[in-house]
């Protein structure tokens, strides 16, 4: 994955012929925290070490921002390749963080709600003086939720002595969350979409959707997308697919999962795997779920029109170039998922007022945020003759860069 972000980064950076010293120094981390510690299993006698990662890839343009991933096998590579995903994303919409990207490597699935909560509480702790408000702010991502947010943001306020809300974000409203910012990665993702429609002048009702990736993102982009008037056909998660041409009954599958079910398991036209699931007919296609999905062993079998990558590194360099081949329009990872990241500025400026805004404010401006981010993205394409992500790239290294310069260099 860091091959991937940096192997990005090079190609973009060549042809925009930045400035090789900014170049350079964008290819690497500002600071890259690695911390290992004890956490007790709930037999008291097991005693696991486990490794955790932190990393800031920039602090030139104000506080980093990014989430923390529980999973297996998190590496320092894949942790340092999405912070720097990050530190695009908020130049691309203009928001005033550098990105960072933490880890835990555990497998979240396995643990009770007990485990969960003390290996996040000693991350947390580990990481004290690396996270803050002004300094570092978490958010969630694969393998963890609200409650685990809730948990860092208590195991820091406990830490410093009084309530400190604007630690993290993608909080419970209760503590300082913000309405709209559980649905507002697949919101932004389906903001995305709509705007490629009328770019490729296709109209969203009706279109078949293909999702990868049932959690937080691929739930919510399911619905906005049902509600845009779409068919959702395809949907998968960890366990495997179901593909259903007359369209997946969204609240009757809600209730089956919520029984205990498998989504795998729900009455549908065929069962696929998630490899299948990519390669079944629709005309979007929204991986939602882990990276490397889309690669050279299966770019030329895809048959949607559009893809949108609401997951973070799901196409390799690879199929890129294949989808652009085949007239396969992709709006990456940086623009498609950044509807997250918006969301959690907003709830970062709403705890730092103490003013909190109703869900349709925070909706119509993530829309116009990710209306106008879209369109700029766009621009830039159509002026440059290039693909959306090259686009992306340079619009966001463009403002990193120009930052870099005016702030120059210490000492
Ligand atoms: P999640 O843990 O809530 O859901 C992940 C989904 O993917 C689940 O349905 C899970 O079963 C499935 N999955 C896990 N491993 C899989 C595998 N090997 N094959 C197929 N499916 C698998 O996570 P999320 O927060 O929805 O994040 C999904 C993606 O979106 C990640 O790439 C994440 O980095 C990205 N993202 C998330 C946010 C956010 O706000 N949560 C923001 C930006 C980007």
């Amino acid at each position: 994955m860091y091959r991937l972000a940096v192997g990005q980064l090079d190609r973009t950076a060549e042809q925009m012929g930045l400035d090789p010293n900014i170049w350079q120094r964008l290819r690497t981390p500002q600071r890259a925290h690695v911390v290992s510690f004890p956490f007790r299993r709930d037999d008291y006698n097991t005693v696991e070490t486990v490794f955790g990662y932190r990393v800031q890839h920039l602090l030139t343009m104000g506080p980093t921002k990014g989430g923390i991933r529980y999973q297996e096998n998190v590496n320092l590579g894949e942790v340092t390749a999405l912070s720097m995903w990050m530190t695009w994303k908020c130049a691309i919409i203009g928001l005033p963080f550098g990105g960072a990207k933490g880890g835990v490597r555990i497998d979240p699935t396995v643990l009770s709600p007990g485990e969960l909560q003390r290996i996040t509480r000693r991350y947390t702790s580990e990481l004290f003086d690396v996270f803050g408000p002004d300094r570092d702010i978490p958010a969630p991502d694969l393998g963890t939720d609200e409650q685990v947010m809730a948990w860092i943001m208590d195991t820091y306020s406990q830490h410093v002595g009084h309530a400190v809300p604007g630690v993290v974000t993608g909080k419970p409203i209760e503590i300082g969350g913000s309405l709209g910012r559980r649905e507002s990665t697949g919101r932004g993702a389906i903001s995305c979409m709509i705007e490629s429609c009328r770019h490729l002048g296709i109209d969203p009702k009706g279109l078949n959707v293909v999702i990868q990736g049932y959690g937080q993102v691929g739930h919510a982009a399911a619905r906005c997308a049902r509600k845009m008037g779409a068919r959702i056909v395809g949907l998968s998660d960890v366990h495997g697919g179901i593909y259903d041409s007359g369209g997946i009954d969204l609240d009757a599958l809600d209730t089956w999962i919520a029984e205990g079910k498998l989504l795998a398991s729900y009455p549908a036209e065929r069962k696929v795997s998630n490899a299948e699931l990519l390669e079944q007919p629709c005309d979007v296609l929204i991986p939602a779920a882990i990276e490397g999905q889309i690669g050279a062993h299966n770019a030329a079998r895809l048959t949607c029109r559009l893809m949108i990558e609401a997951a973070n590194g799901p196409t390799s360099l690879e199929a890129d170039a294949i989808l652009a081949e085949r007239g396969i329009m992709v709006v990456p990872d940086i623009l498609a998922n950044a509807g997250g990241v918006t969301v959690s500025y907003f709830e970062w400026v709403q705890d730092s007022q103490h003013l909190f805004w109703t869900e349709d404010e925070v909706n119509m401006r993530l829309d116009g945020i990710m209306q106008r981010a879209f369109r700029e993205v766009l621009d830039t394409s159509i002026a440059g003759r290039t693909d959306l992500r090259t686009a992306a790239l340079k619009l966001g290294v463009t403002r990193v860069a120009e930052a870099k310069r005016r702030r120059g260099v210490f000492p």
